[in-house]
């Protein structure tokens, strides 16, 4: 029994993680891994998580089971934070007033993509979601498992190292109608590159000539500008549209990985946006049939981090400060690097127009093996950076190294 089944490939990034492990010198590098590390290449708790966490440790008295879709409070506090801008958005208020949206913790990011993606494969008529080339490469593994069917939309010109905004415009308007779009809310995973509002409104536009559906990935709300209720302009201009009624519904998947610093926590949520209250209680049904039997409900760790965190201004505060932190050092290492890397030859401008986590380097596949093998220098193969790795003990033997390669 069983001795057919082939190997699996490895995860392209935890791979790099391994072959990092392995590496026995001392310069190395790990430019992998999309998790935040200091100026000392540790990974942190953010000090107001761990504030809430000794909140909680005196406060907690039971660890029992939450809700399917999580708890109340939880889901109140996404929706007044993302579609309510905490008091900001008059259309998102709408909505939240209206019942049309329906909140669901979930399992971090992945999770809340997973359960839309079956809840699509379930209810949507159109099996079929576009994804922009490139994006996260497990977005691709989530949603074919679930038995959609993916496919690119343009999104980079590699050549130009810029976004390819007139083929993305033209793939779009050549899109199934009806079908599933993906659109990354900020800090585009792995190219760093967003759309202006302009361009979103040219986007927005098609979307509702082709009557496309639009499942937005909110996975670096805050990393874009430093402050979470400035990186969704996207969101409140859909909800805008969705409130005039020229966008019948759209549904946000968002986690708390990376702007809480959360990652193992798991906590996350997916809202589906309506076009009914009575369309909303059918969908909460329906979701929470969905996820008892894949995971019964969602961990409580996480989400009572979240809700101590919201219900207590000076913790909320901190916590913007040390989201404001974590980001300004992901700034000051891009400037760094970019101020030491030769420019002779290769037009390095386009890293001052990224945002978020990544450096889309555009350096070749030859390139990257070349840093990996000759400087020890482990990232993906795409040429994509997770620029945390970088920090003021290694920024000028990186890039040397990537002066170095880019040379030969
Ligand atoms: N979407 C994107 C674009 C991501 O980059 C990630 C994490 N790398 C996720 C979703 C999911 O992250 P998590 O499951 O850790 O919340």
């Amino acid at each position: 029994r069983w001795n057919e089944i082939p190997l699996a490939p490895p995860d392209k990034i935890l791979g790099i993680a391994e072959a990092f492990k392995e590496d026995s010198n001392p310069k190395k590098i790990n430019l992998g891994v999309g998790a935040y590390r200091n100026n000392e290449g540790k990974p942190i708790i953010f000090p107001s998580v761990k504030n809430a966490e000794r909140s909680l440790l005196e406060t907690e008295v039971e660890k029992e089971y939450t809700g399917i879709n999580g708890s109340k409070p939880f889901q109140s506090i996404v929706q007044n934070f993302i579609f309510n801008n905490s008091n900001k958005d008059a259309a998102g208020a709408k909505l939240i007033g209206g019942n049309r949206i329906v909140t669901a913790q979930t399992i971090s990011g992945t999770g809340s993509l997973r359960v839309i993606a079956d809840f699509l494969v379930r209810f949507n008529s159109a099996k079929k979601i576009y994804v922009p080339k490139p994006t996260w490469a497990n977005h691709i593994a989530v949603f074919t498992d679930a038995g959609l069917d993916a496919e690119f939309y343009a999104y980079y010109d590699n050549n130009a190292n810029d976004l390819d905004f007139a083929n993305l415009t033209k793939s779009l308007e050549d899109a199934d109608p009806e079908s599933v779009v993906l659109l990354h809310a900020c800090c585009h995973n792995p190219t760093g590159m967003d759309l202006t509002p302009e361009q979103w409104e040219v986007v927005l536009e098609i979307i509702q000539q082709k009557k496309l559906y639009p499942l937005i990935d909110m996975a670096y709300q805050g990393f874009a500008s430093g402050n979470p209720y400035k990186d969704i302009g996207l969101i409140r201009r859909i909800n805008q549209l969705v409130v005039e009624g020229k966008i019948p519904s759209y549904s946000l998947c968002q986690s708390f990985a990376k702007n809480m610093g959360l990652y193992g926590e798991r906590t996350g949520s997916i809202s589906i946006v309506t076009e009914s209250p009575e369309q909303s209680k059918a969908i909460d049904s329906q979701l929470k049939k969905l996820i008892r039997p894949m995971y019964s409900s969602p961990p409580i760790h996480g989400s009572k981090i979240v809700e101590t965190i919201f219900s207590n201004p000076e913790l909320l505060e901190s916590w913007l400060g040390d989201l404001d932190q974590v980001v300004g050092r992901l700034n000051t290492v891009r400037d760094k690097l970019y101020q030491k890397l030769d420019k002779t030859n290769y037009n390095w401008d386009h890293l001052t127009k990224q945002r978020g986590m990544f450096v889309y380097t555009g350096l070749s596949k030859e390139q990257m093996i070349a840093l990996r093998e000759k400087y020890s220098v482990y990232a993906t193969e795409d040429g994509r950076f997770s620029i945390s790795g970088i920090n003021d003990s290694n920024v000028d033997y990186l890039a040397n190294a990537i002066n170095e390669v880019v040379r030969d």
